[in-house]
């Protein structure tokens, strides 16, 4: 059998792994879309490795775009498999597919309008809306710890990574002449105190392990030093500075999150009255999805929601779904919080509040997640005095603080926390993917430290026979 190296080898975007095995069926394990690499992304989404039409079954172990991004390009392509997920990775699936087809029409739509002028056929986008449904109709959903036979000799069993709502890390058993070989696909590690989502679960002992290693340099903040930190942040803008509080945050999680923060801080009465708005129609959908899988919540959730039906909602916190309504908030004059896409800020509606706001002292940037190189987000988050939003050039007047603690990756300790229910002896081989190479390094080091052993850092497009 052999793994192909894929996709977010030595970075983080782009996650694909192809396993083949000595029958010749083809697994691929996600199906990532590369991000923020500017024209470069294009050119690598376009080049998969592989024929789509020779892949029998695409396995995914969450819906974030980084990991689910080309299921439409690969079906439009020729892949006529099945898509096997968690039941909420695939309702999430189906929003945030169409939401990147409408942003690949959109992109491609304006780059077009450039190529015209300088007498350059039109491109065709990477996929539509209508590829992006479309390829919904080869997805299958099965429950976390419930074993999905794809052959007589292969079985998957999702078990909950706690990263985002229905995430998994996926346990494959192959069984050839007699023997069993088992491979864990880690996928994303969640936190260990998320505010909504379970502890990341045990898995499976497991012989050869791919994991990720995004913090595998960094030690994040606790929880409640994050509370306070917001509080304080939300606090100096919207009281003191009497400014605009603007959060770019992940459609998924993320928003949820920090809009339950709130909620929560507010319940205490550490925060004054202020107005809240989460701008975004697919923040918006993805707390509807949330709301309909609560067999993810941890058990200070669903405690909560016996007497709080709705969490992720409360008074001066409003929705917005319409384009008009958003124009809007541009011209609030008093202090609030502006709750908007994308969290790396290159696409969605949080680039006409950065524009409008950036520029002001009276006004903060709260940067609460990863944001890979090369993005507007990475540029803002490391103290670029000018950035450019739709091709103008803004001075970065207002304040730029960052919460790391929010984010949906582990640390290393918590990574190496969620390793520990493996017996490291029966571990033959440990590949680290979906991290920079220095961290990786830095990762690889600490888990040697603690006797894990044989760890590799696979190279792109790199194979290895198990
Ligand atoms: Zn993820």
């Amino acid at each position: 059998m052999k793994i192909q190296f894929l996709g977010a080898i030595r970075e983080v975007t782009g996650s694909k792994h192809l396993i083949t095995t000595e029958d010749g069926l083809k697994l691929l394990l996600d199906c990532g879309m590369y991000q923020g690499k500017g024209l470069e992304t294009d050119a690598d989404n376009r080049d998969l490795g592989f024929n789509p039409s020779e892949i029998d079954y695409i396995i995914l172990s969450h819906a974030h775009i980084d990991h689910s991004g080309l299921i439409p390009f690969v079906v439009k392509n020729g892949f006529n498999g099945t898509i096997v997920c968690t039941h909420a990775t695939r309702d999430l699936c189906a929003i945030l597919l169409s939401d990147s087809g409408r942003i690949q029409e959109h992109d491609t739509h304006t780059h077009n309008k450039k190529r015209a002028k300088e007498g350059l056929p039109a491109l065709d986008p990477l996929y539509t809306i209508q590829d992006a449904e479309s390829a919904l109709q080869c997805f299958v959903s099965v429950s976390y710890g419930k074993v999905f036979k794809i052959s007589k000799e292969i079985s998957v069993k999702f078990t909950d990574n706690g990263h985002i709502l229905g995430s998994s890390s996926v346990n494959l058993v192959f069984l050839k002449n007699g023997e069993e070989k088992r491979l864990c696909y880690t996928g994303d590690i969640g936190r260990q105190n998320n505010l909504i989502l379970k502890t990341p679960q045990p898995f499976p002992q497991a012989d050869y392990i791919i994991t990720e290693s995004t913090y595998g340099d960094r030690l994040h903040d606790h929880r409640t030093q994050s509370e306070k930190r917001l509080q304080e942040v939300i606090v100096n803008t919207c009281v003191k500075k009497k400014g605009k509080l603007i959060i770019p945050a992940f459609s998924v999680g993320r928003t949820q999150e920090v809009v339950y923060s709130i909620h929560l801080l507010m319940d205490k009465g550490w925060l004054p009255k202020i107005k809240v708005y989460v701008d975004s129609p697919l923040s918006v959908n993805a707390t509807n999805i949330m709301r309909m899988h609560p067999e993810s919540f941890n058990e200070e959730m669903l405690n909560r929601m016996e007497t709080d039906s709705d969490p992720f909602g409360f008074n001066n916190l409003t929705y917005v779904r319409s384009e008009e309504d958003s124009k809007r908030l541009n011209n609030i004059q008093e202090p609030c919080i502006i709750i908007s896409a994308s969290g790396m800020m290159e696409a969605g509606r949080v680039k006409h509040h950065l524009a409008n706001s950036i520029s002001n002292p009276k006004n903060t940037i709260l940067v609460v997640g990863y944001c890979s190189p090369r993005t507007l987000g990475a540029r803002i988050r490391r103290g670029d005095k000018e950035v450019s939003i739709y091709g103008i050039k803004y001075t970065v007047k207002a304040d730029v603080q960052i919460l790391e603690s929010y984010s949906a990756h582990g640390d290393y300790a918590e990574m190496m926390l969620f390793l520990s229910c493996q017996d490291k002896k029966k571990i033959k081989q440990i590949f680290l993917v979906h991290g920079e190479y220095e961290t990786q390094l830095h990762y690889k080091k600490s888990l040697e430290e603690n006797w894990f052993n044989n760890i590799m850092i696979p190279e792109k497009g790199q194979e290895v026979i198990i």
